[in-house]
């Protein structure tokens, strides 16, 4: 068994609701499986309606004081929470490993990434600063300032445990916001772990509640709410969209973290040992199953064969394997839904006459593993230029122009994260310009850190996590006009 006796203490089989851990009233539950080898590590409650409107009811008794606390007094409470979050970093690693199943160094790395949001927005809730205007008569004053929304709810999907959760609490706590949040069922211990920890920071009981259960039911009885006045979802696009339909008939703010198919493209000026290493470093993260992965790789002609060579000396690089075995740099992926959908995905590229010049199929490990796979001379009506791969794939396209890239890069639906390689100083600021996408890498595969605005266009969502912009999420304007 991968459950070390390190972790048990971290395992907590119960939801957090008003400060309180409680099982389900009904006494389902359901079952926490290790994606690696299937074993049931742990069981949570599978609440419905009744516990959830229970979260929200001690969200809403718990605004009044938490809101009138100083920014100052919530960052001091945050500023705990991201200390014991970093103490805890390798036990907290390790317990995500065990339920989402990539490696330890980059579930610590996670983790690290998670707390940064944490202290990041301790330090930004002292700058959620207001303006003053000049009134339009000798008497009038104009004065803007921010308040919290109020009660906020958040459905988080399983790739990132612990950073989907603390982008959206952190900011919601930060600004005086109180926050019920729904984790994926893949994963839901990082989040109760990572509440226990909260409350041991000293965020008062209701502030921060976690409740596990059936994703409709709660999702419903979030939407239905008259009291939660902001959802923020990260996940599918389809359901975000239920999600915001839901909401509309009691106006609520939301924000979307939907689907990507990031765009990768690498042109003939480029520096092509450093767009290798970026495709790896955005290909292959978390075994290809985050948002903005690069899922379509558009290559100019001219460097394709050396491009491709490039790549495949790191491919060969990479290590598959039980994510608590050192040197393994993938894990097993998510599911066997998910390992399906990748054959679907390299089936149909074969199908439009790509070569499998690497991998191609299920890992010998068996389980979930797959191999890491690059495919050359793709087009671009494939499958997976359409939709996200969310796996270990690398699909080359070659293209001739850039005008033709562009084209490529920007006829999907999707717009979150887009990446290209470039020396050329005109063509970096007209292809950065030209991409329809809430984030560009120009010459970097990772472009994830909570001081900058995380966010898509077009069907990938709306609303921004990180940055200074991620507090705005959470605050609502108010003017006074004053005339004395
Ligand atoms: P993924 O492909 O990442 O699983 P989902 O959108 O299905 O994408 O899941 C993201 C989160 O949304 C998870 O917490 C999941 O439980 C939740 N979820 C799924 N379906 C619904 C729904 N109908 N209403 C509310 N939340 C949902």
């Amino acid at each position: 068994s991968d459950i070390r006796p390190n972790l048990r203490k971290f395992i907590y089989e119960q939801c957090l609701i008003n400060g309180e851990w409680r099982s389900a009233d009904s006494g389902k539950t359901i079952a926490v499986t290790n994606p690696a080898t299937q074993e049931v590590i742990a069981h949570v409650p599978n609440c419905g309606a009744t516990e959830t409107e229970h979260a929200i009811q001690a969200a809403a008794t718990a605004l009044p004081a938490w809101r009138q606390k100083t920014a100052a007094e919530r960052a001091q409470v945050l500023k705990r929470w991201h200390a014991l979050v970093m103490e805890n970093q390798q036990a907290l690693g390790e317990l995500m490993t065990l339920e989402q199943g990539k490696p330890v160094a980059e579930a610590k790395g996670e983790i690290a990434y998670a707390a940064s949001y944490i202290e990041w927005f301790a330090e930004e809730a002292r700058r959620s600063y207001g303006e003053t205007i000049p009134g339009l008569t000798a008497s009038q004053r104009i004065i803007v300032t921010r308040e919290p929304v109020g009660v906020c709810a958040a459905i988080t999907p399983w790739n990132f445990p612990a950073a989907m959760i603390t982008r959206k609490v952190a900011p919601a706590l930060a600004v005086g916001c109180t926050i019920v949040v729904k984790p994926a069922s893949e994963t839901p211990l990082t989040a109760l772990a990572l509440a226990a920890l909260a409350q041991e920071a000293g965020v008062p009981n209701g502030v921060f509640s976690v409740v596990t259960g059936d994703a409709k039911t709660i999702g419903e009885a979030f939407t239905s709410s008259e009291l939660v006045r902001k959802i923020s979802f990260t996940g599918s696009t389809a359901v975000g969209a239920t999600l915001m339909a839901a909401s509309a008939p009691t106006l609520k703010r939301i924000s979307l973290e939907l689907g990507g198919n990031a765009p990768f493209i690498v042109f003939d000026d480029a520096d092509l040992d450093k767009a290798a290493q970026g495709l790896i470093d955005s290909k292959f993260r978390n075994a290809g199953q985050t948002c903005v992965c690069a899922n379509r790789v558009y290559v100019q002609r001219s460097i394709a064969d050396a491009f491709t060579q490039k790549l495949l000396e790191k491919v060969r690089a990479l290590n598959v394997g039980n994510g608590f075995d050192d040197g393994v740099t993938i894990g097993p992926l998510i599911s066997e839904k998910a390992v399906e959908k990748v054959e679907k995905h390299i089936a149909d590229a074969k199908q439009h006459g790509a070569e499998v010049v690497y991998g191609g199929a299920r890992h010998e490990l068996g389980g979930t593993w797959f191999q890491p796979t690059v495919l050359s001379n793709g087009t671009p009506d494939m499958l997976c230029t359409k939709e996200e791969t969310f796996g270990p794939v690398v699909p080359l396209i070659p293209f001739d122009s850039e005008e033709e890239a562009l084209g490529y890069a920007n006829a999907s639906e999707f717009g979150l994260a887009a990446y290209f390689y470039a020396r050329d100083a005109g063509r970096i600021r007209r292809v950065a310009e030209g991409i329809e996408a809430g984030m560009v890498g120009v010459n970097t595969g990772l472009i994830s850190n909570a001081t900058a605005p995380f966010g898509g266009v077009k069907a990938s969502g709306m609303g921004r996590e990180g940055g200074h912009q991620g507090l705005d999420e959470y605050t609502e304007l108010k003017y006074v006009c004053i005339d004395v």
